[in-house]
């Protein structure tokens, strides 16, 4: 076991801290779990991968709480009079080396910089703990060990773009929100999100006002994903690219714009990103007021030129919201919103953030793959789902709306206006890996890794880091959810996996 964690801690320092699953060299898995085999070998596996060259397998492993006091366990932990590990049996969390051929990630034989490896994942205390310490210094191993099944594990899915689900829509004011957004929290857990930003569309001020009072910041558990905060699309955005906002209700800037800003929304303590249209007078200085408060400012809906979208960064913008939707197309001598993927006029040492909906009807696969091979690092995936999301074939009224609902497209029924997305997010992975052709690891970090990013979670979401919260998904080989975790409880399971 010591093995392992030696070689797991090699490969995060190659990679460093942001690394969603660590790079081991392709001879190391099956030869260094041979030498322990007691403690390490998982049981053959029913597709009898087992020892075949290039497989790699991992263990979960968990642990609660530490020995002695303030010992390993991190801030927040229950405090145990009597020690007490808890972890499970032997996990196969590992893919083989064909999966990452199949993907086109590159030559099977050339480790990707980040890859799925075959390791053990331990838990305590509801982090990711650095199994290290526990062998050596505390001398223990953990009382409970579980077997993944050959399954891949990946940090949790965090969706920064959501509008409702399962007949709730978050943009509608009532007594009761809380209960809708506790609703879709909990269902969302089955698409392997474990963490979201509940959005608004541009609404009336008394919505704002009412709603989101109602939406605080909440950790996710069995009850359903974290809040993270809301994400409020609008209403200071283009009257020309508004798409389904409500005309009556945009608004752009006045004078005293970031006065206006707060008594638009009534207040921002829930608020983690705002989407502004950077052309509207004043905007600049409401992004350097916004970014100056922790909230983070994404472009769209939006007629900025590239001069503009490049200025909005400069002021701190992060994000682009929906790319390719609701913005100028891209034209060579004015890229628009779109250029500032390739643009070198952003500040030293970042690069910009931008959500895509891979639902394989919102985006063109081919303007998947350039916008992903322009610059993959900063390739958001959200659903951008609308409360249609989760409800199945046939018509449904939603607000105001009929809306007629055909496998993954939802039409305003009796026409062919799409009324948003209803994909879930394990449903986008999966399209975004095969429409792109991109490895497994950089689909996963597109709904994971890079969300946490955008929003400066990375030390503790979208990552299996030493220290990280323990929230992720068991997914099988073709990134189907078998079981989604939260700070190292399982929340949700598919069904036949149920006792
Ligand atoms: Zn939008």
């Amino acid at each position: 076991v010591a093995v392992w964690a030696l070689a797991r801690r090699r490969g995060a320092g190659r990679d460093g801290p942001r690394a969603v699953l660590k790079p081991l060299p392709r001879h190391c898995g099956p030869r260094r779990s041979r030498g322990r085999a007691g403690h390490v070998a998982a049981p053959p596996s029913a597709e009898g991968h087992v020892g075949q060259a290039g497989t790699r397998r991992l263990r979960l492993g968990w642990a609660q709480d530490a020995r002695r006091a303030g010992r390993g366990a991190g801030p927040g932990d229950p405090v145990h009079q009597l020690p007490h590990l808890e972890g499970w049996r032997a996990a196969q969390v590992g893919a083989g080396a064909g999966r990452g051929a199949r993907a086109g990630s590159g030559p099977a034989t050339r480790a990707p910089a980040r890859s799925v490896c075959r390791e053990d994942l331990w838990v305590r205390g509801g982090r990711i703990l650095d199994p290290e310490k526990l062998f050596f210094e505390e001398r223990r191993v953990a009382d409970e060990q579980r077997d993944c099944g050959g399954c891949i594990l990946a940090p949790g899915f965090i969706d920064v773009q959501i509008n409702g689900g399962f007949g709730v829509d978050f943009s509608q004011a009532s007594e009761d929100v809380g209960s809708g957004v506790a609703l879709v929290a909990r269902r969302i857990l089955s698409h392997g999100v474990t963490s979201f930003c509940p959005t608004l569309v541009t609404s009336p001020l008394e919505v704002y006002h009412k709603v989101l009072p109602q939406i605080p910041v909440k950790s996710g558990g069995p009850h359903g994903a974290g809040v993270l905060g809301v994400h409020l699309e609008g209403p200071f955005i283009s009257r020309e690219k508004r798409g389904a906002h409500p005309e009556a209700h945009l608004r752009s800037f006045e004078a005293d714009a970031f006065q206006d800003v707060l008594a638009t929304y009534g207040g921002l303590d829930n608020v983690r990103i705002v989407t502004l249209a950077p052309e509207l007078g004043h905007s600049q200085e409401v992004i350097r007021a916004l970014t100056a408060l922790g909230i983070c400012v994404s472009l769209g809906h939006s007629v900025a030129d590239l001069g503009t979208a490049e200025e909005a960064v400069q002021s701190g913008a992060t994000f682009i919201t929906h790319l390719f939707n609701a913005m100028l197309p891209f034209h060579h001598r004015d890229p628009g919103i779109v250029g500032l993927l390739t643009s070198d006029r952003l500040p030293a040492g970042r690069h910009i953030f931008y959500g895509m909906i891979a639902d394989g009807i919102h985006t063109n696969p081919a303007a998947l793959r350039i916008a992903h091979r322009a610059h993959p690092k900063g390739l958001v995936l959200v659903t951008d789902a609308v409360p249609a999301l989760g409800l199945g074939n046939g018509r449904h009224t939603l607000g105001q709306q009929e809306v007629e609902v055909d496998g993954l497209t939802a039409y305003v029924a009796g026409t062919n206006t799409l009324s948003g997305s209803i994909a879930p997010m394990d449903t986008c992975v999966r399209h975004f890996l095969q429409a792109t052709g991109c490895s497994v690891e950089s689909a996963l970090e597109a709904a994971s890794l890079h969300p946490a990013q955008l929003l400066g979670l990375e030390k503790r979401k979208g990552t299996l880091d030493f220290g990280a919260d323990a929230d992720f998904v068991v997914l099988d080989d073709s990134l189907h959810v078998r079981a989604t975790y939260i700070s190292g409880e399982l929340v949700w399971q598919v069904e036949e996996a149920r006792p």
